[in-house]
């Protein structure tokens, strides 16, 4: 299905289904002079957009804020969620509304968000504004991670605009339209449960279970059901993270989706060196989410959403899908690891042999991306480019030489099929974040081409670790 222009994106609103308590209408704010700063034909193509049949100034007026999508009926919805362990009864869209939703080009509906769209009922102390910045590392993430085939919401275009907005200093707001099947998060089941509503988290249950899960309908317990695939899902999301080194930097429950996307990027980072306690978030003193800690900060926010569920899905029940997290997450991880390594088949030294390449990563603060790419000359033979990345060391060649005799001579095939040369490295968003703020896109488009093919051949920048100085950077949060 192809869309001649934006006067044909004919919106509905499934989440309007819902009754009233859910959300608060409300019209977005124009921007101030707005204009088109990227804009993703990947994503486009999905709802069937062609670019060439609109101009940049059609496509900054529809999202700026200034005009609506035929049949839009802006929402901002209601949740909560717990906060670096603390539990804040009053979140929600504080940033965004849910423009709609249509019909893709594979026939699934696909939502638009348009993230700051300016103040609602839920925006607290906040101005409802995002910062060109911050909306620049959505963009760039989102579409690298959907590159690299991990389930994500997706960015089809940034808005950037002469409004000044105050964050550390006086910055200028943009906005950016994303798309997703639904943007419901955990934190909308705790916002009905803390504040005691059954009938509203029953309405919410069977509103996810029709739209995204109706295989769950005929189960026993169709909550249960549910429940067992959000919790499979973000099992099996959380080890493509680990796999490729992404960290999200704010696993808030409110952050985290019903349909196991990855979603709200803040302080995200993909790991230089490989560092297990690495925060990418520069004020998570206690480093809550730092890499390491996110398939078990997966499992707690998954304890908190079958807490919001003990009212329709009886304890034990959940307590027994909880107790699968573990084996759904390492079996996950695993099968991610070997493809990467190039490992077919199973053996029993398999878990060892990878835990054992991660200590000596850990041991000389390896370029992680590096690490697999280097092993991929390994196994065509040349070794010395990986004990080069490694130092020469006994513990070194022990490892190589068991893993040289664990895969077999095709195993490179495989491998680049699932090692990225192109990885966003935070030092590279920066830089392009800075050209941009002072006008310059011309770095965006380079680095967004860059990461929408991770697994082109190349050897330039963007296939090259950081400069030394620029490795493992923390990021601040404000956005
Ligand atoms: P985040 O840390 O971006 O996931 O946001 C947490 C909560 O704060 C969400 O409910 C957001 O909608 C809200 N929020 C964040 N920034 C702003 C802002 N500038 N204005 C209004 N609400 C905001
Ligand atoms: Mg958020």
């Amino acid at each position: 299905m192809t869309r001649s222009g934006l006067d044909q994106l004919q919106l509905g609103n499934r989440f309007a289904e819902l009754p009233a308590s859910f959300y608060a209408r409300v019209q977005p704010l124009p921007l101030d002079n707005p204009r088109l700063v990227a804009f993703s034909s990947d994503t486009a193509a999905l709802i069937g957009l062609d670019p060439c049949q609109f101009s940049e100034l059609q496509l900054s007026e529809y999202f700026g804020g200034q005009r609506l999508p035929e049949g839009s009926d802006p929402l901002a919805t209601v949740y909560a969620g717990h906060q670096f362990g603390g539990y804040t009864a009053q979140l929600g869209d504080g940033r965004a509304l849910l423009l709609g939703d249509l019909p893709g080009s594979d026939g699934q509906r696909w939502e638009l968000q348009l993230k700051g769209s300016g103040k609602t009922p839920y925006s607290r102390h906040g101005d409802g504004r995002a910062a060109l910045r911050s909306v620049i590392r959505e963009y760039l993430g989102s579409e690298a991670l959907a590159a690299l085939g991990v389930p994500t919401t997706r960015a089809l275009c940034i808005v950037g605009s002469d409004t000044q907005i105050y964050r550390d200093s006086i910055e200028s707001a943009a906005s950016m339209v994303r798309l997703s099947p639904s943007h419901i998060r955990f934190g909308h089941f705790e916002y009905f449960y803390y504040s005691r509503q059954p009938d509203q988290l029953k309405q919410l249950s069977d509103f996810v279970i029709r739209h995204y899960y109706p295989q769950c309908a005929s189960a026993a317990n169709p909550y249960l059901a549910m429940y067992s695939e959000i919790l499979g899902r973000t099992a099996k999301l959380i080890a493509r993270w680990q796999a490729l080194g992404f960290c999200h930097g704010v696993m808030n429950t409110d952050n985290m989706s019903i349909l196991g996307l990855t979603l709200d990027y803040g302080p995200f980072a993909f790991l230089d060196g490989y560092q297990p306690d690495y925060t990418s978030n520069r004020t998570d003193e206690h480093g809550r989410y730092a890499y390491h800690q996110q398939p078990s900060v997966a499992l707690w926010n998954c304890v908190c959403l079958a807490q919001s569920l003990t009212g329709l899905v009886k304890q034990a029940d959940l307590e027994s899908a909880l107790s699968r997290f573990e084996s759904v997450y390492a079996v996950a991880y695993t099968e991610q690891m070997k493809q990467r390594l190039g490992m077919e088949g199973k053996e029993r030294q398999d878990g060892a042999l990878i835990e054992a390449l991660l200590q000596l990563l850990q041991q000389v603060n390896a370029d992680y991306h590096c690490a697999f790419l280097k092993l991929e000359q390994a196994a065509t033979g040349e070794v010395e480019p990986f004990i080069a990345l490694l130092g020469d060391s006994p513990q070194v060649r022990d490892w190589l030489s068991q893993y040289l005799s664990r895969i077999n001579s095709d195993a490179t095939i495989q491998m680049k099929q699932h090692n990225p040369r192109v990885v966003l490295r935070s030092y590279l968003t920066q830089q392009v974040i800075e050209q941009a703020v002072a006008g310059d896109f011309s770095g965006l488009v380079k680095l967004h081409d860059a990461v929408r093919a991770p697994f082109k051949e190349r050897t330039d920048i963007y296939a090259q670790p950081p400069p030394e100085g620029d490795k493992n950077l923390s990021l601040s949060c404000s956005s």
